[in-house]
């Protein structure tokens, strides 16, 4: 075999989550969620977008209808320094007013984006506004009013990627998620 026909052997992460436990506490998160909104239409928004993989697999076990929308976020700074102000690079399609709201969020670092967020969806009257995030990190959490109602796993201060996760735009396809030193 030429080197140019050898497959690339791209770096794999180490596992911190495995597919299986993510698997169990989205199911296990789906069910909190199916009992407080019980029959209740709701409007489940997507974080853009590493939140994709996350909403996709929440939104199979959720058993009431769902309207979905897609929210395009970006935070200024770099991944190691929030700023907490944020670019919304795709907007909502329809009007909340009067709507269940359920945002869901990837990770929850600093908290600085999921208070922007909920300040930017507040004012458009929705009847209710509740918060799902797959992984909050409590140590930098920087929002101490912050309310999440529903968490995945509680992680230490580490650099996560893959199932959404990215650095630079990559690994947000590994079905695991791992850590970068
Ligand atoms: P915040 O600090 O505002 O809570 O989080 C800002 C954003 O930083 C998150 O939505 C996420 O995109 C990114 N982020 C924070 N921690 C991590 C991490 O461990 N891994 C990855 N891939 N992104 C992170």
């Amino acid at each position: 075999m030429s080197e140019d026909q050898k497959p690339v052997k791209f770096f794999e992460p180490p596992v911190y989550l495995s597919e299986a436990d993510i698997a169990t506490r989205v199911r296990e998160l789906a069910q909190r969620i199916n009992e407080t909104y019980g029959d209740q239409e709701i409007t489940a928004i997507c974080t853009l977008k590493g939140s994709v993989v996350f909403y996709s697999d929440l939104l199979r076990h959720l058993k009431m209808p769902v309207v979905c929308e897609f929210l395009g976020v970006s935070s200024y700074g770099n991944h190691t320094e929030s700023t907490g102000e944020v670019k919304v690079t795709l907007d909502l399609n329809e009007p909340l007013t009067g709507r269940h709201v359920l945002i869901v969020e990837d990770i929850v670092d600093t908290g600085l984006t999921l208070s922007y967020l909920i300040s930017y969806l507040k004012v458009k009257n929705p009847a209710s506004l509740r918060t799902a995030a797959l992984l909050f990190k409590p140590e930098a959490l920087k929002s101490p009013e912050l309310r999440i109602d529903y968490i995945g796993f509680e992680i230490p201060n580490r650099f996560v990627v893959g199932y959404g996760l990215d650095y630079a735009e990559k690994f947000r396809g590994l079905p695991y998620i791992g850590t970068l030193n």
